[in-house]
């Protein structure tokens, strides 16, 4: 009794905190867009159905009872208090939610999953679904009732009209402002963003596509005419190489409302008895011309993520995902390389070399599997141990190498000898419930920057101490000869 009152208590506040949410967000996008409506500038803009459709794909949890109350709510008060009669207000505000309604469900009904819409063609199925779906209910449901009941904006005399401008003007405002609800970051993808403005250099170039989007359009002032609506494409193509979705999506949706003012203004001039045709024309090409960027930005950030996991795979060892040799080469000879444009450079550098004691016997005991398996466990152990801007790198076989940076020799030797403690005393468990004790033994370079000498013979160095380390009977930690006075002297000092 006291759970069901409880879920129900719980399921009011979600309810309540949707109607809350999207009422306040549709009714600000409806009260813009009737206020818009006797400026020409923005006869066009209607952005609430895309808004609500958005919102509703995207934070899944506002799409309740409470959500869709609060969006019709809201369509219906906006018209209200700009004066609009209550039965009119009503056809316009369902013809306006079924937008969203008619385009949810044939999502649903061909299984898209939104999440994937910046993958392939999802996205232009996406646009298909609306443009034919729900774009196309809600001017059908208005030109069946509204003609029928008194209004001012239509009659039954032009029904062809109604319909063409309403459908069209739908399809655009969906592709100006759906995917800008769609591309939001999150939270994470923000901060990281703050975290690049605050510390990578910046980029007079990266405002090279903004600019030019604005002088393109611009322009269409200046030479307007039939070739204006291309005006803004290279501009446009370069954004959406340049740009993440979500400010291509603001970009386009600015181009489309500036070009639209623009474009109608110029064909109704030249051509007032042609409204119709020149109006939906230049609807329907503006809506083409903002899908270009749109979908040039998803193939380019597609083509970046898949750079990026081949690169991945290219420099990572496929069994440990520990850098493999060549990569731990580079990025090492990197970071010992002094260079004046990297103030954050180094200061010292220490390398461990480490090689996992009889190995092979593993091997033969338990099979390749199970030693498999141990130099996946012996990565995820040492990982622990170090930090993420230390390199790490399987070199080969059962040989690893990691780069410290910036740690005194004491500091340094502390990690390396607890790696070889964890080893020793944290026994591996396998597949069938047996446990396999394991130990490495491990040789320490040290380097104090600037570096003078080839990284390659830094790793000899501690090549050799490794060696010292077999030698001396297996599971410890050997410092490279000239080390040992001074690790004495800096431990005296501590
Ligand atoms: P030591 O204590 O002197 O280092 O002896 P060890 O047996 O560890 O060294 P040795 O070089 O004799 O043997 C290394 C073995 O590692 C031989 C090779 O078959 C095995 N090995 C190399 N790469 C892999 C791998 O990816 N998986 C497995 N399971 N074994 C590997
Ligand atoms: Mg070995
Ligand atoms: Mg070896």
């Amino acid at each position: 009794m006291s759970l069901s009152i409880q879920y129900s208590d719980q399921s009011f506040k979600e309810n309540f905190r949707s109607f809350c949410i999207v009422g306040i967000i549709i009714f600000v996008c409806a009260l813009a867009g009737i206020l818009g409506r006797p400026l020409f500038f923005l006869a066009i803009f209607w952005p609430a159905n895309a808004v609500l459709l958005g919102l509703f794909l995207r934070y899944k949890n506002l799409r309740n009872i409470g959500g869709w109350l609060g969006a019709f709510t809201s369509f219906m008060l906006a018209d209200l208090v700009t004066g609009n009669y209550f039965i009119l207000t009503l056809f316009l505000s369902i013809a306006n939610v079924l937008n969203p309604i008619v385009t949810l469900a044939l999502l649903r009904l061909f299984k898209l999953d939104f999440k994937e819409f910046n993958k392939g063609m999802t996205f232009l199925f996406l646009f298909i679904i609306c443009a034919f779906g729900g774009c196309l209910a809600s001017p059908v449901f208005a030109v069946l009732t509204i003609p029928y009941i008194p209004n001012t904006f239509m009659s039954t005399d032009r029904l062809w009209v109604d319909f063409g401008m309403w459908w069209t003007g739908e399809i655009l405002n969906v592709i100006a402002f759906l995917p800008i609800l769609l591309a939001i970051p999150d939270k994470k993808t923000c901060l990281r963003f703050i975290k690049d403005w605050k510390t990578l250099p910046f980029q007079p170039k990266n405002l090279t596509p903004i600019i030019a989007v604005i002088v393109s359009v611009i322009l269409t002032h200046f030479f307007i005419g039939p070739g204006a609506i291309m005006f803004p494409i290279a501009a446009l193509v370069l954004s959406s190489l340049t740009y993440n979705l979500f400010f291509v999506s603001i970009i386009n949706c600015f181009v489309c409302m500036m070009m639209y003012n623009s474009l109608t203004a110029y064909y109704i001039a030249q051509s007032p008895d042609a409204y119709l045709a020149t109006t939906i024309s230049v609807r329907i090409g503006l809506f083409m011309l903002a899908l270009t960027p749109l979908t040039l930005t998803i193939i380019s950030m597609n083509r970046q993520k898949l750079y990026h996991q081949i690169l991945y795979l290219a420099n990572h060892d496929g069994l440990t995902t520990a850098m493999n040799r060549r990569y731990f080469y580079e990025e090492s000879e990197r970071a010992v390389t002094i260079t004046p444009i990297k103030p954050q450079q180094a200061k010292t550098v220490t390398i461990l070399i480490l090689d996992l004691d009889h190995f092979k016997k593993i091997n033969d005991t338990y099979g390749h599997n199970v030693g498999d398996l141990v130099l996946q466990e012996f990565t995820v152990q040492v990982r622990k141990q170090i930090r993420d801007s230390d390199l790490f790198g399987r070199l080969g076989g059962e040989e690893f190498a990691i780069l410290l940076k910036d740690l005194s020799l004491q500091q340094s030797v502390e990690i390396a000898q607890r790696i070889c403690n964890t080893a020793f005393s944290t026994p591996i468990i396998l597949e069938d419930g047996q446990t396999l004790n394991i130990s490495v033994s491990i040789g320490l370079s040290y380097q104090t920057l600037p570096y003078c000498i080839p990284f390659q013979q830094l790793v000899k160095r501690a090549d050799d101490a490794l060696y010292q380390a077999k030698e001396k009977g297996r599971n410890q930690l050997c410092l490279e000869s000239s080390l040992q006075n001074e690790l004495k002297m800096q431990m005296q000092h501590s």
